[in-house]
């Protein structure tokens, strides 16, 4: 008897007991006082964001120190994504990512270059060994940037668990921000659950302010299943930026319902961002929602208990809605929502959507779709859910269409090439009626294939054009004994490029890519063997195959 009392009143401190960080342990990375633009778990477009992102003073160039010793474990380097990056394992079980960066530390410089030569690659994927490259805390590992998929100069700077890898809020280990701002929530939204077990379009809802920190709709007469959604963002207070809202809590009559919390998660729940956001309002509005019930498909790890979110508005009931916003400092502010029931169900709460799409998908099995001249696989568990959308092949032209589902996983296409031409590849026009390129990877029986995310228009284009490549901060025959780089634009105006190579006097140097601005460049290195006349001579292939090779000459002593 007395165990089971221990037991049971063990159980809900279980359950609440919070994973403790040492806040002690990592030092900052950046020598300037931190001010975000970017919070660890805000919505970004198919994943949350895994990190911090910290403003640079919109330069380049800043050291960026190593937040405690360890040892350097991965470098990558890629065209897009992070660009250059380190990872440093430390001794206490977590590792710490620096992305987007400029430039590594001399002694990181030697050990990655004596590899991109080897390989002649300049991206690079780099594993480690613990003895390999050792850091300090407070070393300078590298200097900020803008490399990858970085739209201006910041540090993304990331915490994960070591042995699993799970993205971890660096907020959590110490790292101080100046945040007295409470979070603003844009619009509220109800929702509906209807007969059918879809739900309706959102209902904005308009928010009264009562004081700084509370707000509150009117009595809103209403009846079934109901819950809410809202836009809105957390701000610190050296900067204007909107970051994503940390905690959102919903409670009934004061009882906690459910929060949603970003601590932490595994990168493979990062695409189900699209089953925590009203996704179809998204794809038409470009704004998200942050949906505060579970739909069946979400099963993310940011929730604090199993409850759907739902509350049952029935007849004779008064209840009192309240959401809770609130930033990782516990500034917050409250919106209540009295509820009270009505008979009558709001015309502008059904759901509308899904009439044109015609072809069911069961998804707890395989989809094939054979077409004369394509062939579009869905495999299993691909929308989360029995989902309809409308797929056919007339004439010249692949439509896989509905604009308003999330895909989780790849669909397969095979397109078939209608001649050999030169040049033939497979396009793809989005919804926003953007034309990419999709694929030039032919099979051994004359079919594109292609496996994406992406539904759309497919349909087959031609790209007879030779890349472009010019000179950028020098001519042709000119003397550059002053000049730290040799820069070119590249340039491919159809299918895009598909690869690139620099060569000096026959032997193939580094140049990288920065794919934002059309540019390769080559700093001369140790790897250079001067001389007063050299030959440069770069090759550009597009994704087709066309392919261009110009040769410069230039002086240098
Ligand atoms: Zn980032």
């Amino acid at each position: 008897m007395k165990i089971l009392f221990i037991i049971f009143s063990i159980i809900p401190w279980l359950i609440h007991a919070q994973t403790k960080y040492p806040t002690n342990y990592f030092s900052n990375p950046l020598e300037i006082p931190l001010i975000l633009n970017g919070n660890f778990g805000e919505s970004r477009s198919n994943h949350f964001h895994s990190g911090i992102d910290i403003k640079t003073q919109l330069k380049e160039g800043l050291k960026v120190f190593s937040v405690a010793k360890g040892n350097i474990s991965r470098i990558k380097i890629a065209h897009g994504g992070f660009g250059k990056a380190i990872y440093v394992s430390h001794p206490n079980g977590y590792t710490t990512v620096y992305a987007h960066l400029k430039k590594f530390n001399n002694s990181i410089e030697e050990f990655v270059k004596k590899i991109q030569y080897k390989k002649q690659s300049y991206e690079v994927d780099l594993y480690l060994n613990t003895s390999d490259l050792k850091v300090f805390n407070n070393e300078v590992i590298g200097f900020s940037g803008n490399t990858g998929s970085s739209s201006g100069p910041h540090l993304h700077f990331e915490t994960r668990k070591t042995v699993n890898q799970k993205a971890l809020n660096p907020l959590l280990f110490g790292i101080e921000i100046k945040d007295t701002r409470r979070p603003v929530v844009n619009s509220l939204y109800m929702y509906k659950k209807l007969k059918s077990g879809s739900i309706s379009l959102p209902y904005k809802v308009v928010l009264n302010k009562i004081n700084d920190s509370t707000f509150a709709t009117k009595k809103i007469k209403v009846n079934g299943l109901v819950s809410f959604g809202l836009s809105g963002f957390d701000r610190q207070d050296l900067a204007k930026n909107k970051n994503g809202i940390y905690e959102i809590s919903t409670f009934l009559n004061e009882n906690l319902i459910n929060s949603m919390k970003f601590d932490s998660f595994f990168f493979e729940e990062s695409i189900k961002i699209n089953s925590l956001i009203d996704y179809s309002f998204f794809v038409e509005n470009r704004k998200r929602i942050l949906k505060l019930f579970l739909e069946d498909e979400n099963d993310l790890s940011i929730y604090s208990t199993k409850n759907k979110g739902f509350v049952d508005v029935k007849q004779k009931t008064e209840l009192l809605f309240k959401i809770v916003a609130k930033d990782i400092k516990g500034n917050s502010i409250s919106i209540n929502v009295p509820l009270d029931y009505e008979n009558m169900v709001k015309a502008t709460l059904t759901n509308s959507q899904g009439v044109s799409y015609s072809k069911k998908i069961e998804n707890i099995i395989e989809n094939d779709f054979e077409f004369k001249n394509s062939h579009v696989n869905i495999p299993k568990n691909t929308f989360l859910k029995n989902r309809k959308i409308k797929i056919e092949h007339p004439n010249d032209t692949l439509k896989i269409i509905n604009p308003y589902i999330p895909l989780y996983k790849n669909i397969k296409i095979k397109f078939k090439n209608p001649n050999n031409n030169k040049g033939n590849y497979l396009a793809v026009k989005d919804y926003n009626n953007k034309e990419l390129f999709a694929s030039s990877k032919l099979n051994p029986l004359n079919y594109f294939e292609l496996k994406t995310k992406k539904f759309g228009l497919y349909f087959i284009k031609n790209d007879s054009l030779s890349p472009e490549i010019s000179p950028l901060n020098f001519k042709n025959g000119d003397w550059v004994s002053n000049k730290k780089y040799l820069k070119f634009k590249i340039l491919d105006k159809q299918s895009g490029i598909k690869k690139y190579k620099g060569k000096i006097n026959g032997k193939w140097m580094l140049f990288e890519y920065e794919y934002k601005k059309n540019l390769i460049s080559y700093e001369f290195d140790s790897f250079y063997l001067s001389k007063s006349k050299n030959e440069v001579e770069i090759e550009v292939e597009d994704m087709v195959g066309n392919t261009l090779i110009k040769t410069f000459t230039f002086y240098r002593n």
